[in-house]
């Protein structure tokens, strides 16, 4: 097994940015698997999904944004609470900052310990750390669905259920056929699973497949714009994630242990999935959860710095 430390801390190398027109003033922001963003531009200003890690990073955003449009950012809407997503917010200037009120709730009980470890776990994600005024906390946010006209545009935010986190949304432009699905699919990418529910997810990934998008931005990996392409992530990300799950039941059933069920996992799903980016970096917080689920510990519990290292120190026995 190749696992040494957390993967990704001896991952340094930059990685290719794009910026794809998905349709008429819709854009896809990718980054070679890391983090994406999705971008509307209305008749009266922006709508950008997914803020990147850092205002320093967030600038690359703006700066392909000022390329097509020199209009203002009126929303920046957070499709869940993970720090690389969220905590490039304040370079927007956004009048609103969106989310789901689960996702609210989260920045507010754990969004401190998650930006401590996420930064930790992955420091080239998050470029120029101290450009990073403070945790992101959303200005408006809804149960379940909110729909904003972006000018003339429809943009549908939707909360389908539990999944990547408790508060996962996505963002559907029903006119275009363009959903920006956040965490939820991915696409040549592992999803990380550290925070999810992991047998909720398959059924929010049926609601959001019933959207029957033509165009789609995962969270991390190409923008997807083939029916074909679109259906293959949803299903890639729904066999791992049960998979994934499958794998930590049977062990917990036999009463074995986190390290035990880590070996067996690791070793079972790295045939089929370990040319996924960051599927080394995911593996352990995955199987974690993974494990908690099937003991029964129905919300994930909060990783912390030292969280992460006890989790560390109980793989490697
Ligand atoms: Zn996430």
């Amino acid at each position: 097994m190749a696992v040494k430390t957390f993967a990704s801390q001896a991952d340094l190398a930059d990685k290719t940015v794009r910026f794809d027109r998905l349709a008429d003033g819709v854009y896809a922001f990718t980054t070679d698997g890391d983090p994406n963003s999705g971008v509307v531009v209305g008749e009266n200003g922006v709508l950008v999904m997914d803020a990147q890690a850092t205002p320093a990073m967030a600038q690359d955003v703006l700066r392909c944004i000022r390329e097509v449009t020199d209009r203002p950012v009126l929303y920046l809407v957070l499709s869940h609470y993970h720090a690389v997503r969220v905590l490039g917010a304040s370079a927007y200037g956004a009048r609103e900052i969106i989310a789901s009120e689960a996702t609210r709730a989260l920045v507010r009980e754990r969004g401190q310990h998650d930006f401590e470890s996420e930064v930790n776990r992955f420091p080239r994600l998050f470029r120029d750390v101290e450009s990073i005024p403070g945790l992101t906390v959303p200005t408006l946010s809804f149960e379940s669905a909110l729909t904003l006209t972006l000018g003339g545009r429809e943009v549908r935010l939707l909360h389908l259920g539990r999944g990547h986190t408790k508060g996962d949304i996505v963002a559907w432009l029903p006119e275009e056929r363009v959903l920006l699905s956040g965490d939820l699919v991915e696409y040549g990418a592992t999803p990380y699973a550290g925070d999810a529910y992991l047998r909720d997810w398959p059924a929010t990934l049926a609601r959001l497949r019933a959207l029957k998008p033509e165009r789609l931005v995962p969270g991390r990996g190409a923008a997807l714009t083939s029916r074909a392409a679109i259906e293959e992530a949803i299903e890639a990300t729904g066999r791992f994630i049960t998979r994934l799950y499958e794998e930590a039941a049977k062990g917990v059933a036999a009463g074995k242990s986190l390290k035990a069920v880590f070996e067996e996992s690791y070793a079972a799903l790295e045939k089929d999935y370990g040319r996924w980016v960051i599927f080394e970096h995911c593996m352990p917080f995955d199987v974690a959860r993974a494990y908690d689920e099937a003991s029964g510990i129905e919300h994930p519990r909060i990783w912390t710095k030292e969280r992460d290292l006890e989790m560390w120190r109980a793989l490697r026995g």
